[in-house]
C-alpha cells in the first residue's frame, strides 16, 4: 500500500512483455541499479509472445505473483487483431481496479513551457467492456457512474493540491474535459467533477473535448491538469505526446487504492523491435513515478534531473534526431545518477 507514503522494502512485478519492452525494462532497470534501495524484482512474462508459445497471454499463476508484490512495472505488450485474445493490460487494470491513469507532459529542453498532467479515468466509459453484437451494427455501452467520476475527480484534486505521491506539484487549475453538450453521461461526468472540486476547494474550467484538442494545439502551455473520461483521455494524451517530442518520453502510472502498475505510454512498436534503438526515457521515466508512489521522492528527483543533464548534452535515441542505441541513453543516465551521488 503507497502512495506516496515511505516503503521500507518492496517488491516489484518486472514485465518487459513484447517488442521494445524487452530493451527498454532492462534499460530503466539499470537506472534503478544507480540508487542502492532495498527493491526485490520479481520477472513475470506474459503477453503476445506467451500466447503464441503456450496459448494463455496471462495465467492464474501470473496474477499470483502480481498479488504477492507491491506493484507492476511494465514494459508494453503487442495486442494482436485477434478476437479471442483479451488485452492483458485491461485485465490487470480491471483486476486490481486500477481506476486513475496519470500521463503527465512535460516539455525537455529550453523554450518548451509545456508542463500538464492528464488525470484519466481507466475503467469505465467507452472501454466498459460491455457491446453487443448484431448482424450489422454493433453497440459499444459507454458507462459512466457517480462513484466512478467521484473517484477520479477526488484523484485529480489531491494531484492539484500537489498532495499525492507523484507528480504532483504545487496547486494547479482542474480542466474538466467532457461533451456533455451531446451525452448525457458526460453531464453527469461534468456535474460530479465541478462538485468535488468545490467541495475540495480547487479552481475548475471546463471544456468540450473537441475544443480541448483544439487548444493543446494551440496553447499547450496553459494546461495544468486536465481529468477526463477514459476514451477522451486516452486519445489527448497521445495527442500531447507529439507536442514534446513523441511517445519515446512519454511516462504513466496506472493507480488504484493500494496497487498500482507503471509503464511507458508507448506499444511495443515492432517496427523498431530489436534494433536497440528504442528510446527508453519513457520507461525510465514511469520508472521516476514508482519511485515517488512508494514514497523514494528523492531518488524520483535525481532520475528526472539526470535524464534533463543527459538529453542536454545531445544523448538521444533516433526518434529524438541522436545516433546513441538504448543502452547508452540509459548508461548514460545511469552514470549522471552515480555521478551526482557520488559528489
Ligand atoms: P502496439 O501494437 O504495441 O501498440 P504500435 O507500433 O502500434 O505498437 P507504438 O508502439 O506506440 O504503437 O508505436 C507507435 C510509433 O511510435 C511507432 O512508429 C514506433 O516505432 C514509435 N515509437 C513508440 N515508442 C517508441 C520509443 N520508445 N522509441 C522510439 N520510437 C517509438
Amino acid at each position: 500500500m503507497s502512495n506516496g507514503e515511505p516503503m521500507s522494502r518492496m517488491k516489484v512485478a518486472v514485465v518487459e512483455g513484447d517488442g521494445i519492452g524487452k530493451e527498454v525494462v532492462p534499460s530503466a532497470l539499470r537506472v534503478l541499479d544507480a540508487f542502492s534501495l532495498d527493491i526485490e524484482e520479481v520477472p513475470v512474462e506474459i503477453g503476445y509472445g506467451k500466447w503464441k508459445r503456450t496459448g494463455k497471454a496471462i495465467t492464474d499463476g501470473d496474477f499470483n505473483i502480481f498479488e504477492s508484490c507491491d506493484c507492476i512495472f511494465f514494459g508494453a505488450i503487442t495486442t494482436p487483431p485477434d478476437p479471442s485474445y483479451k488485452s492483458v493490460l485491461v485485465r490487470i487494470r480491471q483486476q486490481f481496479d486500477l481506476y486513475a491513469n496519470i500521463r503527465p507532459v512535460k516539455g525537455m529542453g529550453s523554450g518548451n513551457n509545456i508542463d500538464f498532467t492528464i488525470v484519466r479515468e481507466n475503467t469505465e466509459g467507452m472501454y466498459s467492456g460491455i457491446e453487443h453484437v448484431f448482424p450489422d451494427a454493433v453497440h459499444s455501452t459507454r458507462v459512466i457512474t457517480r462513484r466512478g467520476s467521484e473517484r477520479i475527480a477526488e484523484y485529480a484534486c489531491l494531484l492539484a493540491r500537489g498532495n499525492k505521491g507523484h507528480e504532483g506539484n504545487n496547486r494547479k487549475r482542474l480542466t474538466i474535459v467532457h461533451k456533455a453538450n451531446i451525452l448525457r453521461s458526460c453531464r453527469l461526468f461534468r456535474e460530479v467533477c465541478i462538485s468535488v472540486a468545490d467541495r475540495r476547494g480547487i479552481s475548475w474550467e471546463d471544456m468540450l473535448v473537441d475544443a480541448t484538442a483544439h487548444r493543446l494545439v494551440l496553447d499547450p502551455e496553459r494546461f495544468e491538469l486536465i481529468v477526463t473520461t477514459n476514451l477522451f483521455g486516452d486519445i489527448l494524451s497521445d495527442m500531447a505526446a507529439a507536442l514534446i517530442g513523441g511517445l519515446g518520453l512519454c511516462a504513466s502510472a496506472n493507480i488504484g487504492e493500494d496497487y498500482a502498475l507503471f509503464e511507458p505510454v508507448h506499444g511495443s512498436a515492432p517496427d523498431i523491435a530489436g534494433k536497440g534503438i528504442a528510446n527508453p526515457i519513457a520507461a525510465i521515466l514511469s520508472l521516476a513515478m514508482m519511485l515517488k508512489w512508494c514514497g523514494k521522492a528523492e531518488e524520483s528527483d535525481a532520475v528526472h534531473d539526470a535524464v534533463s543533464r543527459v538529453m542536454a548534452a545531445g544523448v538521444m535515441t533516433p526518434d529524438l534526431g541522436g545516433r546513441c542505441s538504448t543502452a547508452e541513453v540509459a548508461e548514460a543516465v545511469a552514470a549522471a545518477i552515480e555521478k551526482e551521488q557520488a559528489t
